[in-house]
């Protein structure tokens, strides 16, 4: 397991959550204006999952499929992703908040990069969007570490049994995005076509990309 650095007494960490895993005061705010708006009448909760669909599923991760997308087409560009991800990654335009130090882990025959935050949800934003709910789990934080192939598995991630497996722990400061390796026989594919192969768990080593039809 690789760590940018140890949880230890200098790591500082900006919670979403506390350590008891308790919703912290502003998620609590928003969850009491959403009772009340839902209450009275005035937003629909079915409206208001998609929204949150929208940005965990789609508008966030669609960005990160663009810089894989772009890493696995231009030698260059890659070359510059692992030079300084943060500077690359603005290149297409996705920066601010939750983005302001961004590393880009490849995954590579017999290496598989897996991202936790095992403190709280630290996420990078910018690419990834909002994180999914099981991102956010206890379970999800303290299995990640402890057993990441088992919980690879239970997403249906099964890989060589000599695959090095490294976990990367996010912190607020530096925010990790995987970038997979690019599936076979999708060569003679373009930019868009390959970003549309890209998901979201796969940048964050919990899946694989699609697979092409052969
Ligand atoms: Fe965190």
């Amino acid at each position: 397991m690789a760590h940018d650095e140890p949880h230890g007494a200098h790591h500082h960490h900006d919670h979403e959550h506390d350590a008891h895993g308790l919703p912290s005061e502003p998620d609590l705010k928003v969850r009491a204006i959403e009772t009340l708006l839902v209450e009275k009448g005035l937003i629909d909760p079915a409206a208001l999952d998609a929204i949150v669909d929208s940005y965990e599923n789609r508008i966030g991760p669609r960005n990160g499929a663009q810089v894989v997308a772009r890493a696995w087409t231009d030698p260059d560009y890659r070359e510059r992703l692992r030079a300084d991800s943060t500077a690359a990654i603005a290149e297409l335009g996705y920066s601010g908040r939750g983005g302001e130090h961004i590393v880009a882990v490849e995954n590579a025959p017999g290496v598989h990069n897996l991202i936790v935050c095992t403190l709280c949800s630290c996420y990078p934003w910018p690419v990834l969007g909002l994180p999914p709910t099981w991102y956010k789990s206890a379970a999800y934080r303290s299995r990640a570490v402890i057993d990441p192939r088992g919980v690879l598995a239970d997403f249906g991630v099964t890989l060589p049994a000599d695959t090095e497996i490294r976990v990367w722990d996010s912190t607020s400061e530096i925010r990790y995005i995987v970038i997979p390796e690019r599936p076979a026989g999708t060569e003679h594919l373009g930019v868009e076509e390959l970003a549309a192969l890209v998901t979201r768990d796969s940048m964050v080593g919990m899946g694989l990309p699609k697979a092409v039809a052969a």
